[in-house]
């Protein structure tokens, strides 16, 4: 698969069978040139390890371009864990994960994604010193979302900035799609920032909180990509952005924190077509990474960290100039700068 597939620049692949706890689990490093390679370990209950090992390889080359573009000192990796993670998780079976992490002697840095909490992080990190995102220890630096929020605050400025000449938000509507982690830290800035707000979740509570704290008015779930406002900011699940969905926004501005918001790459180009400025997903949603890569360094300095994430505002400007210089659409964009950028990076 690695052969013959997109995936064959790839340096380091381990799968992991552990007999004694049943841990199942695949570690990708994608590059290393930039810094160690950092990126979540995810679990989910995967139907076959091909699929697993795609998933992988995916998101450890897509870490790679996110901590690229961000300018940090780290290169890409992921780690999957085969299982359930209501039913499969135990002591036993991180601390495996985490002496397989141990045995790659820094190459690759491992933290909590998709099904794995700070909690299970710690259990691994009782094994190993390779793990990021804790809320204890020297250097820790905890829940990323309000920097990854803060991030796309900046983007959805930026955006707004190109998209419709404006340096302020105030009056304008944005349809947040998740008000979990990063939507609710999300809506409290647009609030504060004169933003009108409609909002979607299946979590009523977490509907809830935003209603009553920054006036936002809740809509279905299945017409928050299609309901009028200036900005859409998917803050919930991958691949919101597809054929279809964009035949049906009205937004002219798409910025928000999922990560994979396209289906495939050829929406880019839809969404272009449609005349809809999309700010690349890794690179608005970089606030988080660069926090814990300032824990990484073991140099954390919170003034160090804000001023990375504020500067997502001017690497989307130039994306979208460099977009539109280039009668491109913006993921191409992003994603020639990160292949140039990582390749730079290997000399
Ligand atoms: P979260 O789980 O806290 O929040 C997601 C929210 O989306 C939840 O409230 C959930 O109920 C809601 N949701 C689920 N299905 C939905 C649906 N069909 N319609 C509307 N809402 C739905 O996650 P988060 O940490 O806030 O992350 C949000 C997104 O941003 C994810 O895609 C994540 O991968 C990405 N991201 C997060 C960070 C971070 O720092 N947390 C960093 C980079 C990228």
């Amino acid at each position: 698969m690695i052969e013959k597939n997109q995936f064959k620049d790839h340096e380091h692949v381990v799968m992991i069978n552990d007999r004694k706890t049943g841990l199942k689990a695949i570690i990708a490093v994608h590059d290393t040139s930039c810094g160690p390679a950092a990126g979540g370990c995810r679990m989910f209950p995967y139907t076959s390890q091909m699929d697993a090992l795609n998933d992988a390889l995916r998101l450890s080359r897509g870490m790679s371009y996110k901590n690229a573009v961000a300018g940090l000192p780290l290169g890409g990796g992921k780690s999957v864990i085969i299982g359930n993670p209501a039913t499969d998780k135990s002591d036993e079976l991180f601390k495996a994960f985490g002496k397989f992490i141990d045995s790659l002697n820094g190459l690759y840095i491992t933290a909590e994604d998709v099904g794995i909490t700070v909690e299970d992080m710690e259990i691994v990190s009782s094994v190993t010193d390779h793990v990021a995102g804790l809320d204890n220890g020297e250097h820790a630096s905890g829940d990323p979302s309000p920097f990854t929020a803060d991030g796309v605050f900046h983007g959805i400025r930026a955006a707004v900035k190109h998209k419709y000449g404006r340096d302020d938000l105030k009056g304008m509507t944005v349809a947040v799609q998740g008000v979990g982690h990063v939507g609710y830290y999300l809506c409290k800035h647009l609030h504060a920032a004169g933003a009108k707000l409609l909002v979607a979740d299946v979590n009523q509570a977490a509907l809830k909180v935003v209603k009553d704290e920054f006036d936002a008015v809740i809509v279905p779930t299945d017409e928050i990509t299609s309901v009028q406002c200036d900005v859409l900011s998917p803050c919930a699940l991958g691949a919101t952005l597809n054929e279809l969905s964009i035949l049906t926004i009205k937004a002219s501005v798409i910025a928000g924190a999922a990560n994979n918001q396209l289906a495939t790459d050829e929406d880019g180009k839809r969404l272009k077509d449609a005349d809809i400025l999309y700010a690349p997903d890794y690179v608005i949603n970089a606030g988080g990474i660069i926090n814990v890569s300032a824990e990484t360094t073991g140099r954390y300095d919170v003034n160090e960290v804000n001023k990375k994430v504020n500067n997502i505002y001017n690497s989307l400007g130039s994306i979208f100039k460099n977009a539109d210089e280039q009668g491109l659409a913006t993921n191409v964009i992003a994603d020639k700068l990160a292949i140039e950028l990582v390749i730079a990076a290997r000399g």
